[in-house]
């Protein structure tokens, strides 16, 4: 018998094979699910005792023929009478279609493209790689076997089929252009990547393994290695997602990971297992990797799946950025399984999930902080970037770790913010009363900074990730009256300015001199000269870098800053600041041989550059040339 699909326009196959995915290759997964669904149903029958007779074996085969050029996917589910063929297949499958095509008249190309992600054609998308699609199937329910077949026109056949077995055989002619999908290693990558989880076994042919065979003992007694033939089941019907976690173990997790991501050699640091069934259905389990000083763009990313149905790793705007850094798996049946990125991305109960999953994480870090300090302190810096990028990004994240986060400072301690605040309450007020927080960027670089502050009863802060400027930024928002100051930002009196002024032993005549002796010696090009009347103990030159004007210039190069271009041509300057009380530079001064007195200068001022890393080239050739002479 002959039927006419039920589509008043044309032929809607051409409109399917252009846009329905961009993605052919993910009919398989639709076609396997499908036979999911049929076998979930059948037991779903047995369990509430509409079905009696033996159920069997219900794994799902998936056969390859090379020669005829067919792919069929053969279940023991349900199987549906000639009536539901019509009713589910030949009508209800495309009905979608009907709408989408009266949306997608008069729409240009990207217009339809976006349009069509809404609506899902499950069967069809058969279509996009096959020239003819056969369906034989064996309701559960006894009656006559079915045979429908369908060349992609609008005409289909249905008859009396021959299949004696209950459940459905789906059978697709690969198309010429689609010759990929008849090669077993491609068939068996992309039932890896989409079925890996599903929760009936799929089988697809057979493979060989190596056993010990105990009947054969070679000259050690030990038993012989031998190949042996065996199915091969290309999912895990159980995976641990689904398990319950008091069954569960740290071991199991660990494995599950090596399961996820066999690529990957480093362990994780925790887990968090979601079962949530209100306000919607999901499970899950989310991994914390440790996350190098550089973030890397993540290979091994989280996966999102509907009902164990692989939808996609590709997460970018479906969870916050900052999960991104997380690995794992995601399952809600409330995920739509067959529309496009891009509608997943604008779907309103995924945007739920998201919010409720950034939720649980900061559930979980403030359990461990809590509950287990220790564990917290010790992990904190593998976290730290994790947090930071959630703080900076996320305002409902960042409340809840404002009260976690941990600063570490010079000597490996950790602080809650609160406790950082009130430890230096006392001393490291300016005479605005605002808060200073001082910071190094590195502790090696700026060691002789850190010990002048050490000195003085000043605390220092390690900030020296990747995203500490930027989380500067945010604190100083957040924070009321309080400024973060990198440790070489100014001399050490200055760095917090106090009241007291230090009286100057030189006339402002004689500073005037020092600093035009100074510029003499200097490259004005790259420093500014600055003389200042600070503690005799304090070093003669220092090499500073105004705070504000570094933090602009790292703005410009990380390329985001509005300012980029004018600071982008300025050469990068430091201050040089000339203590004027200190002995050195007043015997300087008052020295009658100018050339000792140019050596004094600039010796001192190499060795300000010294301590920051400055004196390169040339000019450290000249000053080792200098100090030689100094020594002989
Ligand atoms: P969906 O799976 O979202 O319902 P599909 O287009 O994938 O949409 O399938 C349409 C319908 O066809 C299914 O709901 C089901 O009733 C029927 N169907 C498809 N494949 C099978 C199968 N292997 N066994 C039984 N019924 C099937
Ligand atoms: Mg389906």
């Amino acid at each position: 018998m002959k039927g006419q699909i039920n589509v008043k326009t044309e032929n809607i196959f051409p409109i399917i094979k252009k846009f329905l995915y961009s993605d052919h290759e993910i009919f398989l997964r639709e076609i396997v699910s499908n036979a999911v669904d049929a076998s979930q149903k059948l037991k779903t029958l047995v369990s509430l005792g509409q079905y009696n007779e033996a159920v069997g074996d219900n794994t799902i085969d998936v056969v390859l023929d090379k020669k005829k050029k067919t792919l069929s996917i053969i279940d023991r589910g349900i199987g549906m009478t000639k009536d539901e063929v019509e009713r589910y297949i030949t009508n209800i499958a495309l009905s979608g279609a009907e709408e989408f095509i009266e949306k997608f008249k008069g729409k240009d190309a990207e217009e339809a493209a976006n349009l069509i992600g809404h609506f899902g054609l499950g069967f069809f998308s058969a279509f996009m790689v096959s020239d003819k699609v056969e369906i034989d199937t064996l309701s559960y329910q006894g009656g006559e076997a079915v045979h429908w077949s369908c060349d992609g026109s609008q005409e289909y056949d249905i008859e009396e089929g021959k299949w004696t077995e209950r459940g459905t055989k789906i059978t697709m002619h690969i198309a010429k252009e689609s010759e990929e999908f008849v090669e077993e290693s491609k068939i068996l990558e992309l039932l890896k990547k989409y079925c890996r989880f599903m929760p009936v076994n799929i089988r697809f042919g057979k493979e060989k393994i190596w056993v010990d065979d105990e009947e054969k003992k070679d000259k050690d007694g030990n038993p012989e290695r031998v190949q042996k033939e065996q199915d091969r089941i290309i999912n895990n019907s159980n995976p641990l997602w689904k398990q319950k976690p008091a069954d569960l173990k740290d071991e199991d997790y660990l494995k599950f990971y090596r399961e996820l991501y066999p690529m990957n050699f480093d362990e994780p640091l925790f887990h968090i297992h979601l079962n949530v069934d209100y306000p919607f259905n999901l499970t899950g389990i989310l991994f914390f990797p440790k996350i190098q000083k550089n973030i890397e763009p993540t290979r091994d990313k989280i996966q999102l799946y509907c009902n164990q149905v692989f939808v996609t790793d590709s997460v970018e705007g479906i969870v916050p950025e900052y999960m991104m850094l997380l690995r794992g798996v995601i399952d809600s049946p409330d995920i739509p399984l067959n529309v496009s990125r891009s509608y997943l991305q604008s779907d309103a109960s995924v945007k739920k999930i998201a919010a409720h999953i950034s939720k649980k994480v900061a559930d979980k870090l403030e359990q461990i902080s809590n509950n287990n300090h220790e564990e917290f302190e010790k992990k904190f810096e593998d976290l730290r970037v994790f947090i930071q990028y959630g703080m900076i990004t996320d305002e409902k994240f960042c409340e809840k770790m404002e009260k976690i986060f941990l600063f570490r400072n010079t000597e490996g301690k950790f602080f809650t913010m609160e406790e950082y605040k009130n430890k230096i309450e006392v001393l490291q007020k300016n005479k605005d009363k605002h808060l200073i927080y001082l910071y190094t960027s590195n502790t090696d670089e700026q060691y002789s900074y850190i010990q002048a502050a050490k000195d003085k009863g000043y605390d220092v802060l390690v900030m020296d990730g990747i995203l500490d400027n930027h989380f500067i930024n945010m604190l100083e928002q957040k924070l009321k009256d309080s400024h973060f100051t990198r440790i070489d930002a100014d001399v050490i009196d200055k760095l917090i300015a106090k009241d007291e002024e230090i009286p100057s032993k030189l006339s402002s005549e004689e500073c005037e001199k020092v600093k035009t002796l100074v510029e003499a010696v200097v490259d004005k090009q790259i420093l500014n000269v600055q003389t200042q009347s600070l503690e005799q103990t304090a070093k003669p030159m220092t090499i500073t870098q105004d705070e504000y004007m570094r933090r602009m210039r790292q703005m410009y190069e990380t390329g985001n800053s509005p300012m980029a271009s004018l600071y982008g041509n300025m050469p990068l300057t430091y201050n040089l600041v000339v203590n004027t009380n200190h002995p050195l530079i007043i015997e300087a001064l008052n020295s009658e041989d100018i050339e000792q007195q140019t050596n004094i200068l600039s010796q001192l001022k190499d060795l300000a550059l010294i301590s920051q890393g400055l004196l390169k080239g040339k000019d450290l050739e000249t000053f080792i040339e200098r100090s030689i002479g100094i020594i002989k």
